[in-house]
């Protein structure tokens, strides 16, 4: 078929479903190709799962539940810490195949397992981090008591950009606090999870307290109605975003989106400019522009403009692209030929609006990976703020420069945004960076940082269209997520205690 759907006649490998302890093959009818994107080669297929292996998945999770939940909290750490030595062996096997199937660098998918792994170790704190509160005595004789309890059956929706990790911002927490699982990756990177439920095999939990299911939009549909699955843990694009958690919602259930983004980072004339340059280009080029924290636009204040412009363009062109499992390589592809093509795009609309385009990485040519789907680094300067471009997330290795003359225009700008999941600032004036802390409307602020990424043990936030929800993946939101408080008042009269 023209749209890369294959019929299930063709002879590569079709990737597993792990349902109740066992790995199945999805009875699914339509496949999808999955597509390594530094060389187009097919790597194998994804099943395009139905409401019926939603079903089976969730019927799983649902008897396994009382057993989870009763099984004490520090007997299921014991899995996590399992697992956790199980991550650490197959390292740098999941990192390759997370490069092979999604194209970023082996360095870029290494630091994606290490956060992957930090997540779980930060789980296993789940005796302590799930525990209630009480007061004696709120009346003579009574006494009140809060207890966390899990909340049931959690589905974890996943993005392409980050096949490793962003399962971990949920599942350590899900499966620690008593909830059986059940992840849907992307699509278009179903395949280091494969390599992730085989661990999570070995780590040996009990039938059906981790699931995974295969598939696109009707999985998730599926996911969002099927009666058993009590919470949504989301992350991928702002419509799909929206979509799932209204439908989630609407359904009862409770439910954490991320969206899409578009971030700008302000360079101030104080800020260091060649730290500042250094970072910046890190954070727009890195894993080729493909990530929820990457600039996408510089907004230069005064006298920066002219040597901040200068040094990212050198950055920029300096930029080493290619296969992302060769030493040296700084930048792999983007994820498809389609993304390419909408990035390309983009670009040509950004010059369009009035934009120069000083550093173009259309149409890049790598030797020895002709058909792969390669951008290089672009820089688009004088980027109209009221443009399309401006406002639109690119999700690719574009960085668009503006320049204003004052701070305050810079938050004005930012404050703007539909989008609200980070905001950066280079300066060494701490005036300034007090104020932009406190007023930049994003959920993630960075001062001197160009990926603001929390650690394990801080929510992964987000703001206004890049976030539906009220409680985050990781951390304490995550504990705070996968819980219902029950509230206990128990009264013991006086009169009573004096027969004992
Ligand atoms: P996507 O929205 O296309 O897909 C995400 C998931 O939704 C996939 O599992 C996919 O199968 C499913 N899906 C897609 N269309 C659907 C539909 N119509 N109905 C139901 N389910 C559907 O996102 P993507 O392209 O995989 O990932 C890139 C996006 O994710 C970017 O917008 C990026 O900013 C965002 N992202 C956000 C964060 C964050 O923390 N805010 C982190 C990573 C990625």
């Amino acid at each position: 078929m023209s749209n890369g759907k294959t019929s299930n006649m063709r002879k590569r490998e079709v990737v597993g479903d792990f349902i109740n302890n066992e790995w199945r093959s999805s009875g699914a009818a339509e496949t999808l190709d999955v597509v390594n994107p530094a060389t187009a080669e097919v790597l194998g297929r994804v099943p395009l799962g139905t409401a019926a292996e939603v079903a089976q998945a969730a019927e799983a999770a649902g008897r396994a539940f009382p057993g989870w939940r009763r099984t004490p909290a520090v007997e299921r750490v014991q899995y996590l810490f399992r697992l956790k030595q199980f991550m650490e062996t197959a390292f740098e096997d999941v990192s390759r195949s997370i490069t092979v199937e999604c194209g970023k660098t082996l360095d870029e998918s290494r630091a994606e397992m290490r956060r992957a792994i930090e997540n779980v170790e930060i789980a296993c704190g789940i005796p302590q981090l799930m525990q209630g509160y009480n007061s004696e005595d709120i009346a003579p004789g009574i006494d009140e008591t809060m207890i966390r309890q899990p909340v049931g059956v959690s589905a974890i929706i996943c993005p392409f950009n980050f096949p490793g990790m962003i399962p971990f911002w949920y599942m350590p927490y899900a499966l620690a606090c008593g909830n059986p699982v059940i992840v849907k990756p992307s699509e278009k990177v179903p395949l280091t999870m494969q390599l992730i439920f085989k661990l999570l095999e070995q780590a040996g939990f009990p039938p059906g307290v981790v699931n995974l299911v295969n598939g696109a939009r009707e999985a998730v549909d599926a996911i969002l109605d099927h009666p058993a699955v009590r919470a949504v843990s989301f992350v991928g694009s702002t419509a799909v975003a929206k979509h799932v958690y209204s439908r989630a919602t609407a359904n009862g259930k409770r439910a954490q989106c991320q969206g899409g983004a578009k971030n700008a980072v302000v360079v101030l004339p104080d800020a260091e400019m060649d730290m500042a340059t250094k970072i910046i280009a890190d954070s727009a080029f890195g894993c080729a522009g493909q990530r929820c924290l990457a600039v996408s636009l510089v907004i230069t204040v005064g006298e920066a403009r002219q040597v901040f412009t200068e040094s990212i363009c050198n950055a920029a062109a300096k930029r080493v692209v290619g296969n992302g499992l060769e030493a040296g390589v700084q930048m792999g592809p983007v994820i498809s030929a389609a993304s390419k093509q909408r990035i390309e795009s983009l670009i040509g609309k950004g010059r369009g609006e009035g934009a120069s385009v000083p550093v173009d990485g259309r149409g890049a040519r790598i030797p020895g990976y002709e058909n792969g789907f390669f951008v290089k680094p672009t820089i688009l300067v004088d980027l109209p703020p009221h443009g399309e471009v401006a406002r639109t997330e690119i999700f690719g290795p574009v960085l668009g420069l503006m320049h204003v003359e004052t701070l305050d225009e810079a938050l004005t700008f930012i404050n703007s945004s539909e989008y609200g999941n980070q905001a950066s600032l280079f300066t060494s004036s701490g005036t300034a960076a007090r104020r932009f802390r406190y007023e930049a409307q994003a959920g993630n602020i960075g001062i001197n940082i160009g990926v603001a990424a929390p650690m394990a043990f801080f929510p992964f936030s987000g703001w206004k269209e890049s976030f539906f929800g009220d409680l985050h993946g990781q951390g304490l939101d995550a504990v705070e997520f996968f819980t219902q408080k029950k509230v206990v008042i128990e009264r013991w009269p006086k009169e009573w205690t004096r027969r004992f």
